[in-house]
């Protein structure tokens, strides 16, 4: 469903993806890790064309992003995005959050979107909030929102970055436990994350990266049993 093909991008001189490719089948689960600085946040932001990248390919459910002409609004409509600091709209309740997007890029009628929002609010468990501001809501709060708001525009694929790192840690496994349940029905998700009680539960492939090259790419099992980089066997040292 994802293709990346040897994947460079530069910021000005500095070379922050060298020569990256992966590949993320529908219903994987991808968990990607690595120092910080390693180009985790930009390889999944190159994904769904927020980042612009110089060489190589992506293609997503077989269109370029980096293309001329490809039409990256309807792409992240297609795409689900969750960001380390939830990113809600702070002046829209919460049900507002839910539905402008569904209204605005996908066109759907106010009573739909509500109804699909609210579907979603329900299944992580804050029906009850809908009609409060994001600045009401606890952290962990706030970025079941954000998953709920991103599985109501019906994405493809998900992709999150460190989505727990802002949170207090008692915050953590609410987050974790709704990702948890989309990994089990299958949503096919790229997820940057240090949480690897995660990845051993859900993740079914593990990247790692660094220096802005993907060092490990293999099946979790692999990953923590038996790591082929140095760089990696050190990661998980200090981590674990
Ligand atoms: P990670 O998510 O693994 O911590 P990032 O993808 O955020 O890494 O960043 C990788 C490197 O690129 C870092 O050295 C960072 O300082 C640099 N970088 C990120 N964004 C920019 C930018 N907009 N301009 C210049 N350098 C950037
Ligand atoms: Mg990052």
């Amino acid at each position: 469903m994802i293709a990346i093909k040897n994947v460079s991008k530069w910021y000005g001189q500095f070379q922050v993806l060298t020569d990256c490719s992966t590949q993320v089948a529908k219903g994987d689960v991808m968990v990607i890790c690595g120092p910080s600085g390693s180009g985790k946040s930009t390889l999944i932001k190159t994904v769904n064309g927020l980042e612009p990248f110089q060489r190589g390919e992506i293609t997503v459910d077989g269109v370029s992003v980096g293309a001329k002409g490809t039409d990256l609004p309807a792409l992240r409509a297609r795409i689900g995005m969750v960001f380390q600091n939830f990113e809600l709209f702070p002046h829209l309740s919460v049900r507002e959050n839910l539905t402008l997007g569904q209204v605005k890029v996908l066109g759907r009628g106010q009573d739909e979107a509500n109804a699909r929002g609210l579907k979603y609010l329900d299944r992580v468990g804050l029906l009850a909030q809908q009609d409060k501001f994001p600045n009401q809501l606890s952290g962990g709060q706030q970025q079941r929102v954000a998953i709920a708001r991103a599985l109501s525009m019906d994405p493809i694929a998900m992709l999150f970055d460190e989505p727990t790192s802002a949170l207090d840690p008692e915050m953590i496994n609410e987050v974790l436990d709704v990702m948890v349940g989309l990994a089990q029905e299958g949503m096919t998700m790229m997820v940057v994350t240090h949480e690897m009680g995660f990845a051993r539960k859900v993740a079914n492939r593990v990247v790692f990266m660094d220096k802005g090259h993907i060092l490990e790419d293999c099946a979790k099992e692999e990953f923590f049993g038996a790591p082929r980089s140095e760089r990696a066997k050190d990661f998980l040292a200090r981590i674990i």
